[in-house]
């Protein structure tokens, strides 16, 4: 199993930080967005498996792996392409590969009674990436500025980079249960818990209207320092092209 979490940590910190003075309406116990349709990277994965190992409650009789088992086994949307791949694709001219995963109705096995979610500070980026400036609880959709559309795609690109070394893209139910049934170390299982490879980072593709405060954006995310004072940039390509 993945074990370094530090550069994922300090980008979640640095996304936290990034969103701060952002209005969101949204608030904790509103669970609309936890559904069976989140995509994660194995280093994503691999944090909430950890989590749950840690907290003792993924022993097969205990709720939620007991549920996590049950969701993988329908499983909600589950990606068939990645976003650096097709931005890869982008640049060079071809065709990009559809997406054909499809969305299903369902909980996210990982909320808990109350509708809090047991994984919080472990979540993907995903959960983190959903957000609205306007309540959605009622039916209503969400809504976001454009810009922060355009920087959550450039973390999700970032995230697939850092697990790019043989790391895979799949639905959060189906890689989790994978990574809870392995044996301790077992990294090989863990690392296929989806066929789908995640690839390196390309760079960004943006709005004109946005490059400037994109680069800017860049800027401050290179220059983000880990627990131990190590800029985010150590993980990051040397080069990074705004198209
Ligand atoms: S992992 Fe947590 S935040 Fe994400 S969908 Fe599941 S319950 Fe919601």
């Amino acid at each position: 199993m993945h074990t370094n979490y530090t550069p994922l940590r300090a980008l979640y910190d640095f996304y936290d930080d990034f969103i701060k003075g952002i209005p969101f309406a949204c608030r904790k116990g509103c669970n609309v967005c936890c559904t069976v349709n989140v995509a994660v990277t194995s280093l994503e994965a691999a944090l909430v498996a950890d989590s749950l190992n840690q907290h003792g409650t993924a022993s097969p009789a205990d709720s939620p792996s007991g549920i996590i088992k049950q969701a993988a086994s329908s499983p909600g949307y589950t990606p068939t392409t990645t976003i650096n791949r097709n931005t890869w694709e982008l640049i060079r001219g071809q065709d990009a590969t559809e997406d054909s995963g499809e969305h299903r109705d369902g909980t996210c096995p990982l909320l808990d009674s109350e509708g809090l979610c047991t994984v919080y500070e472990a979540r993907p980026f995903a959960c983190r990436a959903m957000s609205s400036t306007i309540p959605c609880d009622q039916g209503g959709s969400a809504a976001m500025e454009p810009f922060l559309v355009t920087v959550n795609l450039a973390m999700y690109q970032i995230i697939e980079h850092l697990d790019s070394q043989g790391g895979t893209t799949g639905n959060l139910s189906v890689m989790l249960q994978t990574m809870l049934d392995a044996a301790p170390g077992d990294t090989e299982n863990t690392m296929n818990a989806s066929p789908l490879r995640n690839c390196t980072l390309p760079g960004f593709v943006v709005p004109p209207e946005e490059k400037l405060r994109f680069r800017s954006f860049l800027r401050r995310l290179q220059a983000w320092k880990t627990e131990d004072g190590t800029p985010l940039s150590r993980w990051l390509p040397e080069e990074l092209p705004v198209y």
